[in-house]
């Protein structure tokens, strides 16, 4: 009887996983693995909320798989030494997976798979994250897109959307030794934060395509519209899903699709793709452009642009105690939920880097660390577009205001109003500025600005133009 070992990463998923697919169809018995190795992914091993996803993630996959008699095994890494433990142990003459993007992955992919090869194991990755991979699409000149219009229309050219596969019979299992349980991983945390987790996510698959229906019943016919409101619940919310590979975008564009066909073919899918279509270029670049998580994507744009890291105000903006509402409402949304609305994390982005001219790799770290959805193509590219010094035609001098970006885009102060308790009772254009009240601030502890957003401004316009512009 032939064995394989499919090996689980961020593709915690049965259907439309092509790994699993390909194994259960060659082989009579597939065993599947998740070796916990964070100690392989180089700078950025997951952070705390990630470790918490990843946590239910796993206990989701093992759940599912239990109710079609079979199992997860669960191991610790090194990877390489665990596989040839359970190739040993089981009689599997191959190893299955999805390919994953980041730096340090590639390069411990590559090594994995000589290594297994020579000892005689075959080895098989397929694609499964994205739509296309990202060395299938070049400029004319054969290189790398560096802008993401281009990149999207030859993307968009491409796409179709594809039947994606079904879930395999997984075939018979047979435990093997050694299996460790979930909690000794050590993914939670030691002390109870993540209640506010629990109560906003469900992870796994299930969950995953729990929202999608949510999503593609109730919001993708205002999508445009309202995607921007970080009060309305506009969006998918999918990109946690997404990043540990509990749902794909081959699946998504399917079900969209299909929404679509029930309604005569009167919803407007394109907004929506276009914003998947950004996450296949932040993998795009990623992949091409290696050392972004850490440098400046621009060159021309140096680190003197930012000032020495100051703990105080950096203390200041992660607990949401800038006195500017609407960071302030972002970075507490952060710190409960583990996500954050898009267009708000644009403005605290802008607010650290130029209001107080922190350097964009502090907020990317923070980032990382709370968002269930750290993703390292989509943070990456997200931190050095709004910092001014990425790909694309991001302008320097753009410097959100994030009093007329709150005053537009949540006008009656309802997401002030959700996460800057202190302040829910004054009158909504008060929530906008605060400041201007001098006794509501007394009374609500709500701190004074802490720094002038119109001086802050100017001051960062002219460093941005003595060293980039
Ligand atoms: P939807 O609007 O429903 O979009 C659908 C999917 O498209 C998302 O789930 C996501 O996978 C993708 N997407 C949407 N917008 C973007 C974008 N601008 N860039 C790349 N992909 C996008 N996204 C992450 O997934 N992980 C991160 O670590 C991350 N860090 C960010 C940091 C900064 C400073 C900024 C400005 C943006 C960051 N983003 C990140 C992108 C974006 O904010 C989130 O993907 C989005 O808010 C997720 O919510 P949603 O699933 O409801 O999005």
């Amino acid at each position: 009887m032939s064995v394989a070992l499919v090996l689980f990463r961020r593709d915690l998923r049965l259907a439309d996983n092509p790994a699993l697919s390909a194994a259960c169809a060659s082989h009579a018995r597939v065993l599947p693995v998740y070796v916990h190795a964070p100690e392989e992914e180089g700078d950025f091993p997951p952070g705390a909320a990630s470790r918490w996803w990843l946590h239910h993630s796993l206990a989701a996959l093992a759940g599912a798989l239990r109710e079609r008699q079979a199992g997860l095994h669960l191991a610790r890494g090194p990877t390489l030494e665990t596989l040839l433990a359970l190739v040993a142990q089981s009689g599997a003459t191959a190893v299955y997976w999805n390919r994953l993007y980041e730096p340090a992955a590639i390069a411990r992919d590559t090594r994995l798979k000589s290594a297994l090869q020579e000892q005689g194991i075959e080895v098989h990755s397929h694609p499964a994250a994205l739509w296309c991979e990202p060395w299938r699409i070049a400029t004319g000149q054969g290189g790398p897109y560096r802008v993401f219009s281009p990149y999207w229309r030859t993307l968009r050219a491409q796409l179709a959307s594809e039947a994606p596969l079904p879930e395999p019979s997984l075939g018979e299992w047979r435990e093997m030794n050694g299996a460790l349980p979930l909690s000794s991983l050590g993914l939670l945390p030691d002390r109870p934060w993540d209640g506010g987790l629990a109560a906003a996510w469900r992870p796994g698959e299930a969950g995953a395509h729990e929202l999608l229906d949510i999503f593609a019943d109730d919001a993708l016919a205002d999508y445009a519209q309202v995607r921007d409101l970080p009060a309305r619940h506009g969006t998918s919310r999918l990109s946690p899903h997404l990043h540990f590979g509990e749902i794909s975008p081959r699946q998504i564009h399917h079900r969209l699709a299909a929404r679509n066909e029930r309604a005569g073919g009167r919803l407007d899918l394109e907004p929506y793709l276009r914003e998947l279509g950004w996450r296949e270029f932040a993998h795009h670049l990623l992949y091409h452009f290696p050392a972004t998580p850490t440098t400046n994507f621009n060159p021309r744009m140096g680190d003197g642009l930012w000032e020495a890291p100051d703990a105080h105000s950096l203390a200041r903006w992660q607990q949401g105690r800038t006195g500017i509402p609407l960071v302030d409402a972002g970075m507490r949304e952060l710190w409960h939920t583990g996500w954050m609305h898009n267009r708000v994390r644009m403005i605290v982005a802008s607010f650290l880097t130029k209001n107080l001219r922190q350097h964009w790799r502090h907020g990317a770290a923070w980032f990382w660390d709370t968002l269930v959805d750290a993703d390292l193509a989509n943070n990456t590219m997200g931190w050095q577009w709004v910092a001014g010094c990425g790909a694309d035609a991001a302008p320097y001098f753009r410097v959100f205001n994030p009093v007329t970006q709150a005053l537009r885009f949540d006008p009656q102060g309802r997401y002030l109003a959700r996460w800057l308790p202190e302040l829910a009772a004054a009158p909504a254009p008060l929530r906008h500025e605060p400041w201007k009240d001098p006794a509501l601030l007394r009374r609500s502890g709500y701190p004074a600005p802490m720094v002038d957003l119109a001086r802050s401004r100017q001051r960062a316009l002219q460093a941005y133009r003595q060293v980039g512009g």
